[in-house]
């Protein structure tokens, strides 16, 4: 088991991707922290899962885009359960809408959370790691933004953001040999794609080579590889996991 006395917390992780690869590194022997935001009963659950595998787990709620409850869920966990060796910053909404309709605060509530939340965790978790000299982070961006996306303009901003600050943090951590990678997912069944219309998904699975939508398990190993020795040495990374969709 190649996690095997690590602890990981994954942000957004009561569901989707995030659960997906909280189940993938509790199967690698590994401690995980599930963070979510308003799904407690869902986090217990993955909690629950978690320990049926044998590994420890705790779920902790916090808003990624709460600055003092950012911090305190640093604190919190460390202190009472383990220091984090891997950081995957995985929460993430969309608000979609074509830029004339935009509502201001549909804006502000994806770059918000999607980015200002990567780069809250990745200071208040990335500030221990530092100390330690030791750590590992893998963002979760979109291929959205690498491409963009009619309707996605704020979605995609937030997702190019993610790109940006990875290979910036990557930048300023490499002194410590602390790496920070991402994985940018394509069209991945969750509840983020379950909202749209049976017409544009078939339109998205006509515009993937490999002609199926990706499994939240898919991600997970691409994540899992990024933080683990397998790449040990990749730093400041994108990888597409997609389907070929963006070939
Ligand atoms: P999802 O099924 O909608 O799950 C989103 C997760 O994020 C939930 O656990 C949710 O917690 C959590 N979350 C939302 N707001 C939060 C906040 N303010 N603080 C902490 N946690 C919060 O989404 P998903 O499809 O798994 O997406 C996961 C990540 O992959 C996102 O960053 C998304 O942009 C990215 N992605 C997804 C796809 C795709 O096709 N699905 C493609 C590319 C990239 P609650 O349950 O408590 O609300």
């Amino acid at each position: 088991m190649i996690f095997s006395g690590k602890t990981v917390l994954i942000t957004g992780a009561s569901r989707g991707i995030g659960r997906a690869v909280a189940l993938a590194y509790a199967k690698e022997g590994a401690n995980i922290v599930v963070n979510y935001a308003s799904s407690p009963e869902k986090a217990e659950m993955v909690v629950e899962e978690i320990k049926a595998l044998g590994a420890e787990a705790m779920a902790y709620g916090c808003d990624v885009s709460d600055e003092e409850a950012v911090e305190l869920m640093a604190e919190t966990v460390e202190k009472t359960f383990h220091p984090i060796d891997i950081l995957i910053n995985n929460a993430g909404i969309t608000k979609d809408g074509l830029l004339i309709r935009m509502k201001d605060s549909d804006w502000d509530q994806v770059l918000d959370i999607n980015l200002k939340g990567t780069y809250l965790c990745t200071k208040h978790f990335g500030k221990r790691m530092l100390k330690r000299k030791s750590g590992n982070i893998v963002n979760i961006t979109s291929v959205v933004g690498l491409t963009g996306n009619a309707g996605q303009s704020n979605y995609s901003a937030s997702k190019a953001g993610v790109i940006g600050f990875t290979k910036s943090i990557a930048k300023e951590f490499s002194s410590r040999q602390i790496r920070v990678n991402a994985v940018a997912p394509g069209f991945i069944a969750t509840d983020m794609t379950e909202k749209l219309s049976e017409d544009v998904i078939e339109a998205y699975k006509k515009a993937i080579p490999l002609g199926r939508m990706g499994t939240t398990e898919d991600v997970a190993k691409a994540v899992l590889f990024l933080s683990s020795d397998q790449s040990s040495y990749m730093t400041g990374q994108v990888i597409t996991v997609d389907g070929g969709m963006t070939l």
